[in-house]
């Protein structure tokens, strides 16, 4: 398979779309400003659902290219369009939200930003999943497609979404009219850095590409009393012990081994003291899978491991388990074929092929499914492009396990090459989209 591949971008590279130079020499001389905002943006993250400073930063910068720009799209969202005759619609998404996580990369433009999150809790502010490249990315495409205008036919929508690490912004965007009150697309694209891929290579999924992610808290109760009379209480620590353990068997004996599934406990709080025993213990899940039928397998089973369990322990019919899946869930990301085809074609063709991977799925999730979902007769790829900085790459041996994942305080991406591949990526993509007839 990957061979054919290589073949198919060796073959385009004899017919390189004309322009190809000069598209990454005028990315090349945007760069430096580029990156100052890019660094402005790292040392100035902010939470899911709060961003502020951000899309007021890059609203006015999209005005001056000539785009008709709605701020407070779905809580603090921003949509750009620019309308440049007939042709096809393309959204292009980028997210803006930052995580809690304590920075740790020794960067000298480090966040040293605090917030507090929805839920009232004060945090540290750190861009580390790297939506910084994404936004930095955004405006670098948006500068190139301004530019070039006569060498495109069509609609470019572009979308600054906040809210992704909750999974709510893209649906609060959809639900505030973006399909009604702008353009509706016809294609969807966006990319994500990558911390499993060396800095400037560009990977893309055919079909699924993220995964289905539900939330599902447990509400272990029990009957609470002193640690020295146990006969006296139905203990919630060991009741809720014995459904982590038989959660396990979800995955190893009843999904079928072709079919990917993750149920991972995150969290279990229980007790105040050695000699309480509890009245309750709460566990907090994170459960991936790809799709509907598997979905609905796991969290049927978690709701009857749980009560299986309680009832095996003894507990009063009123003091079963409380499951509750979260809403709303983050669907699976479905790349359609037509257009992950026709991109692994292009990039390797402009790129060259050693600088594109096929890629296989992840058990991570993305909001930007919601997109395509919510008209699947659209055309959608998520692409991913590399950040790991080679000297790193090579010293692990290419073994990502090694190496600083996504959302974690090291995650530092070698922000130049990501941004400046991307932006070359989006915009060649955007061209072909939009090529005129
Ligand atoms: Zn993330
Ligand atoms: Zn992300």
């Amino acid at each position: 398979m990957k061979k054919l591949l290589w073949l198919t971008a060796a073959v385009m590279t004899a017919t390189t779309p004309a322009g190809a130079a000069t598209l990454t020499d005028s990315i090349r001389a945007d760069m430096p400003q580029l990156m100052t905002l890019y660094r402005d943006l790292h040392a100035n993250p902010e939470l899911s659902m709060q961003e502020a400073r951000t899309p007021a930063k890059l609203a006015p910068e999209m005005r001056k290219l000539g785009f008709e720009v709605t701020d407070h799209v779905g809580k603090t969202g921003l949509v750009a369009v620019m309308k440049n005759g007939p042709g096809p619609v393309l959204l292009i998404r980028a997210d803006m939200d930052a995580l809690p996580v304590k920075e740790q990369t020794g960067l000298p433009f480090a966040s040293k930003v605090r917030a507090t999150t929805l839920e009232g809790v004060e945090t540290d502010v750190m861009h580390a999943c790297g939506h910084d490249t994404h936004i930095t990315t955004w405006l670098g495409t948006a500068r190139r497609l301004a530019a070039m205008k006569s060498q495109w036919s069509g609609t470019v929508v572009m979308v600054l979404q906040p809210g992704e690490e909750l999974g709510l912004g893209a649906k609060a965007m959809l639900d505030d009219g973006l399909y009604s009150r702008f353009p509706k697309p016809d294609v969807l694209l966006a990319f994500h850095d990558s911390a499993s891929l060396p800095a400037g290579i560009i990977g893309v999924a055919r079909g699924y590409a993220l995964a289905n992610v539900d939330s599902v808290d447990i509400d272990v109760r029990g009957i609470g009393g002193h640690g020295a009379y146990p006969q006296t209480t139905k203990d919630p620590i060991v009741l809720a012990s014995r459904i982590v353990v038989a959660l396990q068997t979800l995955v190893s004996r009843e999904n079928s081994p072709f079919d990917p599934a993750v149920v991972t406990v995150g969290s279990f709080h229980s007790g105040t003291k050695h000699n309480i025993i509890s009245d309750d213990a709460k566990l907090q899940l994170t459960v991936r899978s790809y799709t509907p039928e598997v979905r609905k397998k796991l969290l049927d089973g978690i709701a009857r491991i749980a009560r299986g369990e309680a009832i095996a322990a003894g507990v009063p019919e009123n003091k079963m388990p409380v499951v509750t899946v979260r809403e709303p869930y983050t669907p699976a990301t479905f790349n359609t074929e037509k257009l992950s085809s026709r991109l692994i074609d292009l990039f390797g063709s402009h790129f060259g092929p050693n600088r594109v991977v096929e890629t296989k799925p992840v058990m991570g999730g993305e909001d930007f499914s919601q997109y395509w979902l919510a008209d699947k007769t659209k055309e959608a790829t998520i692409f991913w492009v590399g950040g790991v900085p080679k000297a790193k790459w090579d010293a692990a041996g290419g073994d990502d396990t090694k190496l600083p994942s996504l959302h974690s305080p090291f995650w530092a991406p070698e922000a130049d090459t990501v941004i400046s591949t991307a932006t070359e990526a989006m915009t060649i993509a955007a061209l072909d989209v939009l090529k005129k007839s």
